[in-house]
């Protein structure tokens, strides 16, 4: 997943603006990329309930670009969010595994305790012996 933030970071790199003085001269470029990385993370972990992932990241970053560029930067976000989603819509899996170094699991716990270990379904994160949870848990929304 790292290699969409870092595009994102290469691409935008040479507009960032110098930070205040007083504040540590890569601070800026610090700042951008670590947004970057931060919004790929939570979408390859946690898509289903990232809903704008890439207005997240513009509205976190602008403020480290001339105005001028506000036009270049959303651009430069907005395809490369879209490269990162089409790639988990195709690779949820290895999306997941990416950061967090392993294959995600079920995430319901089995009846004698232990975490279920099967490898859950991209869209709600259950197995398939499992998925019976995922339609209480909407029920269980919707009343709420
Ligand atoms: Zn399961």
């Amino acid at each position: 997943m790292y290699q969409f933030s870092r595009a994102i970071y290469r691409e935008l790199a040479p507009h960032i603006v110098a930070p205040k003085p007083g504040v540590a001269a890569n601070a800026n470029h610090e700042h951008v990329l670590r947004a970057c990385e931060a919004v790929v993370e939570r979408m390859a972990v946690d898509r289903h309930y990232f809903a704008r992932p890439e207005r997240t990241l513009f509205c976190d970053i602008r403020s480290h670009f001339p105005m001028s560029e506000q036009g270049r930067v959303h651009q430069v976000v907005a395809r490369y969010i879209g490269f990162a989603q089409q790639f988990l819509i195709e690779n949820p899996l290895a999306g997941y595994a990416s950061i967090c170094g392993v294959a995600p699991q079920c995430r319901a716990t089995t009846r004698k305790g232990a975490a279920c270990q099967r490898v859950p379904l991209p869209h709600n994160g259950y197995c398939p012996s499992h998925q019976h949870l995922a339609d209480t848990e909407d029920r269980e929304l919707v009343a709420a």
